[in-house]
């Protein structure tokens, strides 16, 4: 597809970042080049077609996925953010990260309940941080419509925590 040339062309693969041994996949190439932007995002929201009433997206990098995504559907955008930064009351989850732990925040009255939100990101990879926004998306009275994300790092096995919540990817590696 233009969207899986397009990654396959400008995804920067970084040795040891941000630690000895990972090999990082940085796609903000991608995102800077307007005809791979534009077949990324329209292949990240087309399996979701008609089935979502807003876009959510996880800090950062899911931010940028989530407000060009909503705009094309025409729909607005959430965000999901590291603890402290939202000013309202929020929902929040807890969980762990490869080292250490991290907590993620959404506001929790930004939303009808019962409104269908797709949920995007960049990379799946242990699957802890989209499991925490399904999570925070349940606490909120929000249903998850789907899960969306640019590339999957298979070997992680992050999908069982993405759970039965209907799951697409443009790239696995
Ligand atoms: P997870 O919680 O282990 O699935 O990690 C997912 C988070 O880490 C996502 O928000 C990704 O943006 C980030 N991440 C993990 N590995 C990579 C990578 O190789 N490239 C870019 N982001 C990554």
């Amino acid at each position: 597809t233009a969207a899986t040339d397009a990654l396959d062309r400008l995804t920067a693969v970084v040795p040891d970042f941000p630690t000895p041994g990972i090999l990082f996949r940085d796609l903000t190439p991608v995102f800077a080049d307007a005809a791979a932007l534009r077949a990324v995002i329209d292949e990240l929201i087309a399996p979701f077609a008609g089935s979502f009433d807003v876009i959510a997206g996880v800090e950062a990098r899911g931010f940028v996925l989530a407000a060009a995504a909503a705009v094309l559907a025409d729909t607005g955008v959430v965000m999901i953010r590291k603890a402290g930064k939202l000013p309202r009351p929020t929902v929040s989850r807890h969980y762990s990260l490869e080292y250490g732990t991290a907590t993620l925040e959404l506001h929790s009255d930004e939303l009808p309940p019962g409104a269908r939100v797709l949920l995007v990101d960049d990379v799946l990879a242990t699957g802890g941080t989209l499991e925490a926004s399904l999570g925070l998306l349940d606490d909120a009275g929000l249903v998850a419509a789907g899960v969306s994300v640019v590339l999957e790092l298979t070997e992680l096995n992050g999908r069982p925590r993405i759970g039965g919540v209907p799951f697409a990817t443009l790239q696995q590696v």
